[in-house]
């Protein structure tokens, strides 16, 4: 595990930031959160535009040019990796080298946090307040979702609550607390997320990850190579923070011809589907097969939640599903 603080690299017990910064003050700041596949960080160029666009969502500027951030996030996880600190073995994280026996070792993959705040200052909410935005990125090992659990699928609860970004649509800000509590009544119920309602009562994401359903829809959609089939996912305009995970879930489907639907989720519509997953960068796809007191299709992950997720893993460079 490493830190780089505006571009000087610390060891976690030795990194600080000023208790004056506004992140820790008043949540004043956004992030991105990164996986490594075969030890490179996926994606890297899309999240830290990403990150740009939700700086300039909440007008705080980037510090310094988008690809030296990158070549930064890049000099961390290869610090890390020499150290011998910034992966667990695919499979068995919190205990690196322990599935090696008898077998070659997987690659060692991370978990990359880069976050950037509008830095310290006096105290007081008025952004002006502030001096130069402060940038500061994470490394450590990955530890992937247990494999039991695409296997045999998730519950979810649904909460009406507001989402984490709602100040700013589409930002990553890092105020996360309604997500937090929305979690919290989740894990409290037994389940593992908590899918959010807007004040409609449209389904719109989950607490840190982006929904789908996969429809039958007989009738519509001739020449597609599997035209019984939809993806469903709620549009950009609902609100959603938008996924990269989702955008290359879209994308896959387009590959294995399945057409993507982006609309309104209506409770009816989500607990009518015939599959459920969520998105997300550290859990890829994750079949629901619960819904609050409701059981979604047959009750185990779905046969297109498992295709879709197996040539996401190829189009990763990953191997089989967990
Ligand atoms: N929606 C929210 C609110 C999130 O916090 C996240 C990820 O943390 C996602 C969706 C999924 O986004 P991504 O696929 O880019 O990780």
């Amino acid at each position: 595990r490493l830190v780089s603080i505006d571009g000087v690299i610390h060891r976690p017990e030795e990194a600080r930031v000023s208790v004056y910064d506004r992140g820790f003050l008043y949540g004043d700041s956004v992030f991105e959160t990164i996986r490594t596949y075969g030890g490179e960080p996926f994606a890297l160029e899309e999240h830290l535009v990403r990150l740009e666009r939700s700086a300039e969502r909440i007008a705080i500027a980037l510090p310094i040019p988008r690809d030296d951030l990158g070549r930064e996030v890049v000099a961390l996880l290869r610090a890390a990796t020499a150290a011998g600190s910034a992966g667990a073995t695919a499979g068995s994280a919190g205990a690196p080298g322990s599935a090696s026996a008898g077998s070659p070792a997987a690659p060692l993959e991370s978990y990359i946090r880069v976050m950037l705040t509008r830095g310290s200052g006096p105290l007081g909410l008025d952004p002006s307040l502030a001096g130069a935005p402060l940038r500061v990125i994470l490394v450590e090992p990955l530890k992937p979702l247990p494999g039991a659990l695409y296997r045999g699928g998730i519950s979810a609860i649904t909460i009406r609550t507001q989402r984490a970004g709602d100040a700013a649509p589409g930002a990553k800000v890092s105020n996360y607390l309604e997500s937090l509590l929305a979690l919290r009544d989740a894990r409290a119920a037994g389940a593992h997320e908590a899918l959010i309602l807007d004040p409609s009562g449209h389904v719109v994401e989950g607490t840190t990850s982006n929904v789908f359903l996969v429809e039958r829809r007989p009738a519509a959609h001739e020449g597609a190579e599997d035209p019984g089939h939809l993806l469903i996912t709620p549009p950009k305009e609902a609100g959603i923070l938008v996924g990269i995970t989702r955008a290359h879930v879209m994308h896959v489907a387009s590959e294995v011809g399945m057409p993507v639907c982006c609309e309104p989720v209506t409770m009816a519509r989500l607990l009518a589907a015939e599959e459920v997953f969520i998105t997300s960068s550290l859990r890829e796809i994750v079949p629901v097969v619960r819904v609050d007191a409701h059981t979604i299709g047959a009750g185990v992950p779905g046969p297109k939640t498992r295709a879709l997720h197996a040539a996401f893993r190829k189009r990763v460079g990953a191997g089989a599903i967990p």
